[in-house]
């Protein structure tokens, strides 16, 4: 058995689902559960649908939702034979009709509460899954469809709920290998039920998250990523684009760059897989001849001390500063405990016995954490920032990597944060949002100027 996902890109047109059921053809004797995310941009065009219904736009809404209903129409219907364009048109209908009271009812209720995000961003993957079974059947594949709501079970935390693992595991593994026998199992990503059956969703990116928990959940033999470059690059192609393709990179790699914005990968994606020590592979639907990267238990050797370089946008670095000066006792525990309250994760952080530099992305809840952090502290903040984060497990053998870098960096680009995490597999800091694509072409020239073939393409 083997788990094969297939993120919004590699599903966004008959075309492209196609190409998927090629893909999945090929590997048919291996038993693929397929996993697939929204089609395109959809999940975006659902939560924007939701801000338009709160918002009182009656007629901005009600049109997005008929453009999102023509799309799916317009690409299903490539890839259905006309006896089955009637349940296509009815399961259609049912699910744009329930969306369409659902988003009247937020309209009057002029609110959106994140269990409300997660019943609308959910009929992305629901359609789509459906919409893939059919085609698949269309292009010869013996396949079932699958709703992830009744296997993956999660906590009430709307937006961003977390498995739980036992029930999950169990569910998967007592549905998922019978069907498996003779046909192709289709589910959607993302999505997934409390015990009470209330939909949630596993957070943005969430189909990857999905894809591990069930290849654990079946003790699979391998876990495929497919998307829409070749691998794990060596730095963000939307920042820098020609970087080297890994080859090979461990789990523990693998996890801490898709933690500081390595977006190909769920940060949560390799929990699951190495706890059974399934093997992930990331591979690209447009060129599936390309061996792709493979993430592994064990370290890999490598003469390079970077494997890659990940970056995050719009970051927001906060300043604290304790109005009690020195013997500032408690200082710390203060100060994570606001940000816990608020269930606001902080990314990247540095300490002085009096002042705390820190780093987030989520500002959601900035203001009434700031308005909490004055009452014993001076506060500022500096928003548009980034964070660039080095990470190789080489990296705590490598003498000289701090000087390395900052020489890179030269005089222009001020850094204004550093912070080498306690993992010892990076080497982080914090610059303008403005410099971010000069620092990263200066250090991959510096890092990557040769690289070992064992691990590089
Ligand atoms: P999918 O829809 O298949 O899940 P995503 O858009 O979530 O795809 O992730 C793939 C994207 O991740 C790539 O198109 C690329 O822009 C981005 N990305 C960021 N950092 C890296 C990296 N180091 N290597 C490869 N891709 C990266
Ligand atoms: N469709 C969801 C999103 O856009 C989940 C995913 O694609 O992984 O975030
Ligand atoms: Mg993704």
């Amino acid at each position: 058995m083997i788990v094969m996902k297939f993120g919004g890109t590699s599903v966004e047109s008959a075309a492209a689902i196609e190409r998927v059921a090629g893909i999945v053809g090929s590997r048919l004797e291996r038993k693929p559960v397929v996993v697939v995310s929204a089609m395109g941009k959809t999940t975006n065009k659902l939560l924007a649908i939701a801000s338009a219904a709160i918002n009182g736009q009656r007629e901005d809404y009600i049109r997005q939702v008929h453009d999102l209903r023509d799309f799916h129409s317009r690409e299903a219907r490539l890839m259905v034979p006309l006896s089955e364009r009637a349940e296509l048109d009815r399961t259609l209908d049912d699910h744009f009709q329930e969306l369409t009271e659902l988003v009247k009812g937020l309209a009057v209720l002029g609110e959106l509460t994140p269990r409300a995000i997660d019943a609308i961003s959910s009929y992305g993957e629901r359609l789509s899954s459906f919409i893939v079974t059919l085609a698949f059947r269309y292009f010869g594949l013996p396949a079932t469809h699958l709703d992830s709501r009744r296997v993956i079970v999660t906590d009430q935390r709307h937006t961003q709920a977390a498995p739980l693992f036992a029930e999950t595991y169990c569910r998967l593994a007592e549905t998922v290998p019978p069907l498996l026998q003779n046909q192709v199992v289709v589910m959607g990503g993302f999505i997934a039920a409390t015990k009470e059956g209330v939909t949630t969703t596993l957070g943005r990116g969430g189909s990857d998250f999905t894809a591990s928990i069930v290849g654990a959940g079946i003790g699979a033999e391998e876990i495929e990523i497919w998307t829409d470059v070749d691998g794990m690059l060596t730095a963000d192609p939307t920042i820098l684009p020609g970087g080297h393709r890994l080859r090979v990179i461990s789990f523990a790699e693998a996890a801490e760059l898709a933690y500081f914005g390595a977006k190909v990968l769920h940060p949560a994606t390799v929990l699951p897989a190495v706890e059974k020590n399934i093997p992930v592979l990331i591979l690209n639907s447009r060129r599936p001849e390309v061996e792709g990267t493979r993430i592994v238990a064990d370290r890999v050797p490598c003469a390079n001390a970077v494997k890659s370089i990940a970056c995050k946008r719009r970051i927001t670095l906060v300043n604290i500063v304790s109005t009690r000066m020195l013997m500032a006792y408690g200082f710390l525990r203060r100060i994570f405990e606001i940000f816990d309250r608020y269930e606001t994760p902080v990314d990247m952080l540095a300490t002085s016995e009096v002042s705390v530099s820190l780093t987030i992305d989520n500002t959601r809840r900035l203001e009434p954490i700031l308005q909490e952090l004055r009452e014993f502290s001076e506060v500022s903040v500096e928003e548009n920032q980034a964070t660039v984060c080095l990470v190789g497990d080489n990296i705590r053998h490598t003498p000289g990597m701090a000087s390395k870098v900052f020489h890179a960096l030269g005089r222009e680009i001020n850094v204004r944060m550093i912070s080498q995490g306690a993992s010892l597999l990076n080497l982080g800091f914090v610059i303008a949002e403005a410099d971010l694509k000069k620092a990263v072409e200066v250090l991959h020239e510096v890092f990557f100027a040769e690289t070992d073939p064992a691990v590089f393409d």
